[in-house]
């Protein structure tokens, strides 16, 4: 299956890609369905409701998803609010009670009585379930839509799921030039066309356009604007000091603990650096600014942390940047494919684990690795997160979240190393690791997989 790089690599805002992201582009769509359906038909005394399931309801308004549906259904889009201030913007429309669609008729949508948190039932497709009702004056349905926010940002319809035999949202690679669906094939095609993955991921995004060489230069336009998004984000991060919102009175430390850092460079070390700069991507996630999903929302500091460090401190060239990313974005396809990177599916390890293992392969390919190394170093950085659950304290993407980006970095950084350090050859396979992973997520508990039902979730003692 084929998913593009730049929809692994998202601009967007936080706190999560599954939890906001998703409900935006959801509320967003059925915002447009009714645009093109109902126009004519709707009145003033007409309303609209939004029912989350499963894990949505759970943790729901520590994920910011009550904001994120009222501004998809606002007419908001993730991927367009970069050059607005959204603390402002949220403040206003939270205290909306009405929805203007495209015609400037306006139908009900109070938050307090047409959202509801429906902790009882989950969908059984998909843990992160959305149902929305468009109802007219005399209370009677007029339309229904349901939809699944599957990871990653990613949006599937009811029909589009059940046509799954995943929870996936992407295209057959038949028509693609490096059809590669496992880490297996990937090497062989590799060897054999004497191209390197981040290439065969190149060939693959423009083999479908015309003209090739104005897709290639807009191609590299969309990475180095992810790129210095992610990059603003990390300086920004660095920058800001507070408490975060969500009520764990949680502080910012990515701020002092650069200027620690640099006020004593004898005592600092590169997995220091690391953490401050994953931490300072995490913390601006947690304040629910805009980030780039890497590849979701709570693991969206690991991948930025390691390029950055390297581009920093190892004198990395700025010209690697792209094929970092093609690569990374090959291995994050690998998992999505496979498994998931969904932290309400697999837990943790689909979405740290998962960012790491991206990485680590950005950053042995950058490094020199050939493929079978970055393979090597895919795998070490995925095994050494397997089993990982996800158990957010109040359901916030704070705590463990924000120092766990760090901890991924850290190992992304090692699992590079010791995989140049190596031949390539090694016992585990990526594929079996993917599949362990894929195994380990459907046999965890749902406690664990983003519903704040179990682990430090509920380790955590009110003061
Ligand atoms: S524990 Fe991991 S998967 Fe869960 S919200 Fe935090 S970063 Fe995401």
């Amino acid at each position: 299956m084929f998913i593009s790089t730049l929809d692994l690599f998202k601009v967007g805002i936080g706190p999560s890609s599954s939890h906001t992201m998703g409900p935006m582009s959801a509320a967003y769509m059925f915002r447009e369905y009714l645009n093109s359906h109902f126009l004519d038909q709707i009145k003033p005394t007409w309303q609209v409701c939004c029912t989350l399931k499963g894990s949505l309801a759970h943790t729901g308004k520590g994920h910011a998803t009550d904001l994120a549906i009222v501004m998809g259904l606002h007419g908001y889009l993730p991927t367009e609010l970069s050059h607005l201030d959204i603390d402002v913007l949220s403040a206003s429309l939270m205290k909306r009670g009405r929805l203007i669609l495209d015609n400037a008729c306006t139908l009900k949508f109070n938050v307090v009585e047409n959202l509801i948190f429906d902790k009882e039932e989950t969908l059984s497709q998909h843990p992160n379930g959305m149902v929305f009702k468009l109802f007219d004056a005399e209370g009677m349905e007029q339309h229904s839509e349901v939809y699944f926010s599957i990871g990653g940002g990613f949006v599937n319809t009811a029909s589009e799921i059940s046509a799954l035999e995943a929870p996936i949202n992407m295209q057959s690679l038949e028509a693609y030039p490096y059809p590669f669906d496992s880490a297996n094939k990937m090497i062989a095609m590799s060897i054999s066309s004497g191209l390197s993955i981040s290439e065969m991921k190149q060939g693959n995004e423009l083999s479908l356009v015309k003209n090739k060489s104005l897709a290639a230069k807009e191609l590299d336009r969309k990475v180095t604007e992810v790129w210095q998004v992610m990059t603003a984000c990390i300086q920004r991060g660095l920058d800001v000091e507070g408490v975060l919102p969500g009520g764990l009175k949680i502080k910012r430390r990515a701020k002092n603990l650069y200027q620690m850092l640099q006020s004593q460079p004898e005592l600092s070390n590169m997995n220091d650096y690391l953490c401050a700069y994953a931490m300072a991507v995490n913390e601006e996630n947690a304040a629910g600014h805009v980030v780039v999903t890497a590849p979701t929302n709570g693991a969206a500091g690991v991948i930025p942390a390691v390029l950055y460090y390297f581009l920093q401190h190892e004198n990395g060239d700025d010209a690697c940047v792209h094929d970092f990313f093609h690569t990374a974005a090959a291995i994050g396809g690998l998992i999505k494919h496979r498994s998931s990177i969904s932290g309400a599916e697999v837990g943790c390890q689909g979405e740290v684990g998962a960012a790491s293992s991206m990485a680590a392969a950005g950053l042995c390919a950058i490094k020199g690795g050939n493929v079978k190394q970055v393979e090597n170093a895919a795998e070490i950085a995925l095994e050494h997160h397997l089993g990982m659950t996800c158990d957010p304290v109040n359901g916030l993407v704070q705590v463990p979240c924000i120092e766990r980006n760090g901890f991924g970095a850290i190992k992304a950084y090692t699992a590079a190393s010791l995989a140049l350090r190596g031949s390539g050859e090694h016992f585990m396979s990526l594929d079996n690791c993917i599949e362990a992973m894929k195994q380990t997520g459907l046999e965890m508990s749902i406690k664990y997989k983003e519903t704040s039902l179990g682990g430090l979730a509920l380790s955590h003692t009110e003061c």
